[in-house]
């Protein structure tokens, strides 16, 4: 969890790839979904372009479908889900259903203003997905992909009035679910804004070994 923009993909593919399941990016199956023009891409589009969550059903749906893929049958790693109290409750339910609990729940906190610079700045490769940011992480080669030589793009939603919208989307509807995690003693919450990405990453796999060293009693 975290606001757009506190690193949640970095950290969350580095953590995937570390603990060998998937990476459950919620926004990346949109994407696709938009990019791709399924039924389901029609529907999330204009919430995508206006910086609006997709309606709590159709995102259950999706979590439902993605969870029965058989690459999650030995975990995975949610990001950019849950994001409304509905959602997670919701996902409380259909984990009870297949008698498994999340380990942990990792909360990455950053200034506004510096999510605002990174925002703006970003740049995504149009193939491959990675990341890029003009100032802090520029390619070698203006606007083409270091990794695989894409084209790099800034995405419609990272554009300053979307930006905004998506920040108090984040203010509203998905900071509370801080509480709800902290109180069911799950959370586990890292400065993503003034370390390395390498220093938040340990930061977080610390943290985890610790709470699943406390889980295993
Ligand atoms: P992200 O890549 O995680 O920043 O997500 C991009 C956009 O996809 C968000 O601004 C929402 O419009 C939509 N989205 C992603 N995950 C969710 C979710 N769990 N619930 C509702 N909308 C979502």
């Amino acid at each position: 969890m975290g606001p757009p923009g506190a690193g949640k993909g970095t950290q969350a593919k580095l953590l995937a790839k570390t603990y060998g399941i998937p990476q459950v990016s919620t926004g990346d199956i949109l994407r696709q979904a938009v990019k791709d023009e399924t039924p389901l891409g029609m529907k999330a589009k204009t919430y995508l372009s206006k910086g609006e969550l997709v309606p709590d059903d159709i995102m259950i749906g999706i979590i439902k479908d993605r969870l029965q893929e058989p690459d999650c049958q030995k975990g995975w790693l949610f990001d950019g889900f849950p994001r409304t109290i509905w959602q997670a409750i919701a996902l409380d339910t259909i984990l009870a259903q297949k008698d498994l609990q999340l380990d942990a729940v990792v909360n990455i906190y950053v200034q506004q203003e510096e999510l605002i610079k990174r925002l703006s700045g970003r740049r995504v490769c149009k193939n491959c997905g990675e990341t890029f940011h003009v100032i802090f992480n520029p390619p070698v080669q203006d606007q083409i992909c270091d990794k695989c030589g894409g084209p790099l793009y800034q995405r419609e939603d990272d554009k300053e009035e979307t930006v905004k919208r998506r920040l108090e989307v984040y203010q509203n509807r998905t900071k509370p679910l801080i509480d709800y995690y902290w109180e069911k003693d799950l959370l586990i919450s890292v400065d993503g804004g003034t370390h390395s990405i390498e220093d938040v990453f340990k930061h977080i796999c610390y943290d985890l070994s610790l709470k699943m060293k406390v889980k295993e009693g």
